[in-house]
Order: structure tokens, then C-alpha cells, then sequence
């Protein structure tokens, strides 16, 4: 779309009404903005969808001439989709500054040779003629009726802690990391938090980047404030124009999101790939009010983060033991030869056979983790001569959900598996291996996180983890340093009973 300036008004070309000097949005100096006018009488439901976000005018089913008018009356501001400094651009929404991720395509809206981002382009295209919308006028306050919060469950010491720290930093709009180890029982820790800025109006956004985890959050959040409205966001989801007081959302769709919240709370931080973590840290940035707080959740925090910690300039709290007061359980290493070659002949190597039928033999279901789907799909045949029932999945697999669903109800013995099941589900009692630990998927976190899906429950607060390799790799011997010093502190503290 072109604009022209009129009277110190950003006018669209469409609705000019004599001929002025047009230009592409990112090619105007200064974009004018209105005072608002306290007596105009705006359409709430645009106020609803515009809250808090910055749109395309292709997310907003609204006529041109409407928004115009909200924004001649200081209500919506347009924003350059692309900014060009000294040259270089930058997209606003995604942050992308890489001209890689950039590129030109003809333009029918600007007639130009129109310069696009290509990083952010599944939420729409984002162009050198593209403004984006946002709202600046009224606000209207949540109505809460306290309290919000409705959980009888109660947290364990280190829980405790934890979540007064959580709310002191909501309080005083701080930032604070959370390092809670896997089965800590992290999301109760925020309950508290959440409520506190909930009944003084703040509005909340919980973040993590799987829509699984969305998925499995957004009912026990509502559970536990039944009162209120929570909007549950990811790719395809019915709540994207829900302006709701606790929104629940992939860190993806945090994108769309100006200056809308009190409170972020960010889950699973350290399961971003390293690259996409600048994008991620924009889009936090924009979503955040000024003045607001903070909360950063992880199990396994990277390097940066651990040193930023110790030299204190990032507020740490740490949980580090279960709610059952167990220790984790310590990755056992054994070396399983060349398997890679084995496997070429049709075999595996006898300790990994042996592993597997002990468990079988026992009827304790195991998950073993490979490092790659194609190794996986050889070896799935080769261990099924020991039990048809076993399967596999990876991320892909069609039938994913199907088969986590089988080994929760206990009909299938064993699992393999990539990755994809390193975090984020829980079976109550089951061993854990990793075949082929050495492998570079492998990272320190990935180890870590592994390690924690044995031993969750209360009912089976232990079990047996082990890392089989073709020779130790520093991944493997941090994680297992991480895990034991977890476990130190949680018993100089009184955390551990056993
Ligand atoms: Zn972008
Ligand atoms: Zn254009």
C-alpha cells in the first residue's frame, strides 16, 4: 500500500481525494500520530482484536476507511512493517535483520519491486509497503473478582521458595529465572504468582514454544482460575482475537503481540535451537508493557545463562529436587562398541539386547531413545524379535499421539523413540536408555531432560537411566555432572529424604 502525508496525516492512496505524492510506508520519514480523542466514539470490537497486538491489515476484517478513522482519532497507529537504517532493513514484527532472509517480489499493492521478509512470512508477508496496525486508544481494565486463584494442592519446600520469589518479582516487575529440575513440578509454582497479578489487573502471558505444552497447560490453567478467561494460542487456533487477562501461547504467535503484557512467563527457555532464540528474545521484547516483569522457566539453562547467574546479573531461584523428595536418578554410562557398523550387518550389540529383554523379562517398560529416524526404523525390527508388541515414533509419525497414548496405557512395552519424547510427557514407571549417547543431536539439555522422564511419580519415584556409547562426549559428562550437583544441593538443603 502507498501513503501520502496531507495536513500531517498519513493518508492511504485509496482514499485520497486529489492527486498528492505517494510512497511505501517504510519510505516515509516520519510517521505522523494523532492525540486521541476522548470523544470519539470507537468500535469496541476492533479495540478487542487490536488490544496488546500489532496486526496486518490482513488479520483484521475491518475496512480501510474504518481504521483510518481510528487513526486519524488517535485510537491505531501504523507502524513500518520494515524499517531501513543506514541502508540495511529490519523487519519490526520478527526482528530479522539478516539480508539473507530478505527478498524482492512485484508488488501489486505498491506497484514497486517490494523488499519482504522472508523469516516471519507463515504469519504473512511483511513488506516494504505493509504497515502494521496497533491500538492506542482506550483501555478498558479487567473486572476481577478476587480470589482468583482455586487449587487445594500444596507445594513441597522447594516448590515454596520458589513461588514466593515468583511473586515478589511479579510485585516488583523484575526478571527472575526459575531452575527448577525435570518433575520439580514447576507449572504449581507459578499459580500463586499469576494470581497475584491477575487481582491487581495485570494481564499474564505464558509462553513456551511447543503447542503440546499449550495444549496440556491451557485445562489446568483453567481449572485453577475457573473465573476467568483464558485464551490458548497456537498455529490454527479459534482464540486468536481473545483479549483475555491469561493468555496461554507458542512463543510463536507471541509475534503478533505490542506491548500487551504485565507479566511473561517463559517456559522450557532452553529448548529453542540456538538461532532462533534472537527472534524469540524480539518478540519478547515487543510483547512486554515498559514496565513489567519476567519469569524465566528451564530445567536445563545454557552456559550464558549459568555464568549471567553466578556473576549475578540475572535473579536465580532453584528447585532442585522432585516434590517427592527423591533424588534423580544419575545416567549410568556404557559403552556399546561401534553400533553403527553392527547395525549395517543386521545386529546389535549384546548389552543393548540384554538391556531390553531384562526389562521385558521384568515388565518394566522402557523407552529407548536413537539418535536418527532411519537407524531407528533398522534396529525397530531387529528388537521387535524379542516382543511384536514393541513400536516406534518420531515426530512425523502420524500416529504419535496414538502410540504415547498405548505406552501410557500400558500396551506397549517399550517404546523407540528420537527426541521428540525427551521432554514434556510423563510415564509413571519406566527405565530409560539412549542408544549411541555420543551422537551430536545429543546435546548437554537434551541429556538432561532425558534423564528426567524416569522416576516422576510418587508411586515410582526411581528407575534407571543409561547412557549407551561409542565414546563419551562432554554433552554426556556435563549432564551427569548437572545431575549429581543438583542432587548435592537438594540435600544440603533438607530437600531429599532418601
Ligand atoms: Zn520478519
Ligand atoms: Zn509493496
Amino acid at each position: 500500500m502507498r501513503f501520502a502525508i496531507v495536513h500531517s496525516k498519513l493518508i492511504p492512496d485509496k482514499l485520497l481525494t486529489s492527486p498528492e505524492i505517494t510512497l511505501p510506508i517504510s519510505s516515509i520519514d516520519q510517521i505522523p500520530f494523532n492525540q486521541m480523542n476522548l470523544n470519539y466514539s470507537y468500535n469496541i470490537e476492533l479495540q478487542q482484536q487490536l488490544i496488546g497486538k500489532q496486526l496486518l491489515l490482513d488479520d483484521l476484517a475491518f475496512p480501510i476507511e474504518e481504521l483510518q478513522e481510528h487513526y486519524e482519532n488517535g485510537c491505531l497507529i501504523y507502524r513500518k512493517g520494515i524499517s531501513i537504517e543506514k541502508n540495511k532493513p529490519a523487519c519490526t514484527r520478527c526482528g530479522n535483520k539478516d539480508k539473507h532472509f530478505f527478498a524482492h517480489f512485484p508488488c501489486s499493492r505498491c506497484g514497486e519491486d517490494c523488499l519482504y521478509c522472508r523469516k516471519c512470512i507463515m504469519m504473512g508477508r511483511i513488506s516494504a509497503c505493509t504497515p502494521l496496525i496497533s491500538w492506542t486508544g482506550p483501555t478498558t481494565l479487567w473486572e476481577m473478582n478476587s480470589p482468583q486463584l482455586s487449587w487445594n494442592g500444596s507445594l513441597s519446600e522447594g516448590q515454596q521458595t520458589a513461588s514466593q520469589r515468583v511473586v515478589q518479582a511479579i510485585n516488583e516487575n523484575k526478571e527472575l529465572l526459575v531452575w527448577a529440575v525435570c518433575g520439580a513440578g514447576k507449572t504449581e509454582v507459578l499459580f500463586q504468582g499469576i494470581d497475584t497479578a491477575l487481582t491487581s489487573g495485570k494481564r499474564v502471558c505464558l509462553a513456551t514454544p511447543r503447542t503440546d505444552v499449550v495444549l496440556e497447560l491451557t485445562p489446568r490453567l483453567k481449572n485453577v482460575f475457573p473465573n476467568i478467561q483464558v485464551a490458548s494460542l497456537y498455529g490454527g487456533s479459534e482464540d486468536r482475537h481473545l483479549n483475555a487477562p491469561l493468555t496461554i501461547t507458542t512463543t510463536h504467535q507471541l509475534l503478533r503481540f505490542y506491548q500487551a503484557f504485565d507479566t511473561v512467563i517463559l517456559d522450557e527457555v532452553d529448548a529453542f535451537p540456538y538461532s532462533v532464540e534472537e527472534t524469540l528474545q524480539h518478540a519478547v521484547r515487543q510483547a512486554r508493557k515498559q514496565s513489567s516483569s519476567m519469569i524465566y522457566l528451564t530445567a536445563t539453562p545454557n552456559e550464558k545463562w549459568q555464568t549471567e547467574c553466578l556473576q549475578g546479573k540475572k535473579e536465580i531461584v532453584t528447585i532442585p529436587a522432585r516434590f517427592h523428595r527423591h533424588p534423580l536418578p544419575v545416567p549410568r554410562f556404557q559403552w556399546c562398541g561401534n553400533w553403527e557398523k553392527l547395525l549395517k550387518k543386521n545386529r546389535l550389540p549384546q548389552n543393548i539386547l540384554q538391556w531390553v529383554k531384562k526389562r521385558l523379562d521384568a515388565n518394566k517398560q522402557c523407552l529407548l531413545f536413537i539418535p536418527k529416524i532411519d537407524k531407528m526404523e533398522k534396529i525397530l525390527p531387529l528388537i521387535r524379535t524379542l516382543n511384536p508388541n514393541i513400536e516406534a515414533v518420531h515426530a512425523e509419525d502420524p500416529k504419535r499421539k496414538e502410540k504415547v497414548m498405548a505406552m501410557r496405557n500400558k500396551e506397549t512395552p517399550m517404546l523407540l523413540t528420537t527426541t521428540i519424547l525427551e521432554r514434556g510427557v510423563t510415564f509413571p514407571n519406566i527405565d530409560v536408555a539412549v542408544l549411541g549417547a555420543e551422537d551430536r543431536i545429543f546435546t548437554e539439555s537434551a541429556l538432561v531432560q532425558i534423564a528426567g522422564r524416569v522416576g516422576r511419580s510418587w508411586q515410582a519415584p526411581s528407575g534407571e537411566i543409561t547412557f549407551f556409547h561409542y565414546g563419551k562426549t562432554k554433552a554426556m559428562i556435563r549432564a551427569k555432572n548437572k545431575i549429581v550437583k543438583m542432587n548435592e544441593e537438594a540435600r544440603k538443603k533438607g530437600l531429599i529424604d532418601y
